[in-house]
């Protein structure tokens, strides 16, 4: 097996337990190699160190898989998705709809697998991944007998990468028949149900990273007036409907967006309480609070306004900005719910922002809790990248 040789130093890292390895910390490549297998990474003095998959050409050129010497195989996969899965039933997170495998956070770094309902769908984000497809699939096909396999991989990483971005079914030895239509499969989410077609839209199907979070906001809203500005699919909103809200209006600037959150909503028997606007969300939440308009519950999910970091603070402007016209429309008492999934913001550094918000709007808040993604994207403690979504859930004073 190849072996790649980090300069002096450059173990620093692996050692403190993040599994990353940048290009310009490799000193020395050993042996055969072809781009996407794995190779043993060591430190200058040839000690082994972990065994990942290798690719020259992004920046970050390998991510380590394991730290002892064992064969990375379809053996290898099976035991730490296995372990994801076990992982996710005793913390009881099992639904018909979960992410099962996150990355970094699940011990296979590029790998991203979400559950709906019998179905499961595959994201890779390395070159690595998308060359062991097979033995995902199986590892799949042994846990979930039966259930269909789609891929969804991510166009940014498979450029960054190198590899074609599949999207679509992946034909397994265990069902019968090579193509299968996509099709809409209904999932519960608490009180909720919700159609979801895997590769169709954004992530690889549905927003599971907010499910703890929209039950959270809806504890909120009985009774109230809600906005769900950012609504995607609209399902913050058709939490709160269910959950007694006396209306809710839903901003998005994509029509797909809004066409599919129409569908939820009907297919949660609150479309009449409902009204769905286009638009840009920074221009109609500006608008909302020149015509006087106030809200109980104010949902902000936007995109991530960065996804590098020396634009971080051209995001924080944003942030700031949707942040203080959202707390602007809050009644006396009213909730908002505020979130940013930037990997470059912390936890620390939205707060810091949504305070500043606070002082300039001239609404006090109290912090009611700060929120994360939810449990089945997993956050491991040496890995900060692992945690992306941060919020925050503050209440008018
Ligand atoms: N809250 C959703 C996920 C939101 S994803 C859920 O729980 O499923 C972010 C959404 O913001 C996308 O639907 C995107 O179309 C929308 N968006 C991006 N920029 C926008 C803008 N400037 N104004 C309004 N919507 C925007």
């Amino acid at each position: 097996m190849a072996k790649i040789v980090l300069k002096r130093g450059a173990e620093r890292r692996l050692r403190a337990g993040h599994p990353w390895v940048y290009r310009g910390e490799i000193g020395d490549l050993k042996g055969q190699w072809s781009a996407g297998e794995a190779v043993d990474v060591c430190d200058a003095g040839g000690r082994f160190l972990g065994r990942g998959f290798y690719n020259p050409r992004p920046s970050l050129a390998c991510r380590v898989l394991t730290r002892i010497d064992e064969p990375v195989d379809a053996a290898f996969f099976l035991r730490r998705l296995r372990a994801a899965l076990d992982y996710r039933a005793a913390a009881e997170l099992l639904s018909d709809a979960y992410r099962l495998c996150w990355s970094e956070a699940d011990g296979l770094p590029g790998l991203v697998v979400d559950r709906y309902g019998p179905a499961s769908a595959i994201q890779c984000l390395t070159l690595g991944m998308a060359c062991v497809v097979p033995w995902v699939a199986a590892a799949l096909a042994e846990l979930f007998p039966g259930g269909p396999i789609y891929r969804i991989d991510d166009p940014t990483a498979a450029r960054i990468e190198g590899f074609e971005a599949e999207r679509g079914y992946v034909p397994s030895p265990a069902l019968a028949g090579g193509e299968r239509p996509e099709e809409d499969i209904v999932i519960t989410e608490g009180p909720c149900r919700f159609l979801v077609r895997p590769g169709s839209g954004h992530k690889t199907g549905f927003y599971l990273d907010q499910r703890e979070n929209r039950a959270r906001a809806a504890a909120h809203a009985a009774g109230r007036r809600v906005l769900d500005a950012f609504c995607y699919t609209g399902a913050f909103a058709c939490h709160a409907l269910r959950a007694g809200a006396a209306g809710a209006l839903l901003l998005d600037s994509s029509p797909d967006g809004l066409a599919l959150a129409r569908r939820q909503l009907e297919l949660n028997g609150v479309a009449d309480r409902a009204e769905l606007r286009e638009g840009n969300a920074f221009d109609a939440l500006r608008r909302l609070d020149a015509a006087g308009e106030r809200f109980g519950l104010v949902v902000l999910d936007p995109p991530p306004f960065t996804r590098r970091k020396e634009a971080v603070d051209a995001a924080a402007r944003g942030y700031k900005e949707i942040n203080l016209r959202g707390l602007r429309l809050l009644e006396p008492g009213g909730v908002l719910a505020t979130f940013s999934c930037s990997h470059h913001v912390t936890p620390a550094f939205f707060e810091e922002i949504c305070r500043g918000a606070s002082g300039d709007a001239g609404v006090t808040v109290r912090v009611l809790a700060t929120l994360t993604q939810s449990r089945d994207h997993p956050v491991l403690l040496t890995v900060p990248e692992s945690r992306y979504l941060t919020g925050l859930l503050l209440q008018a004073v």
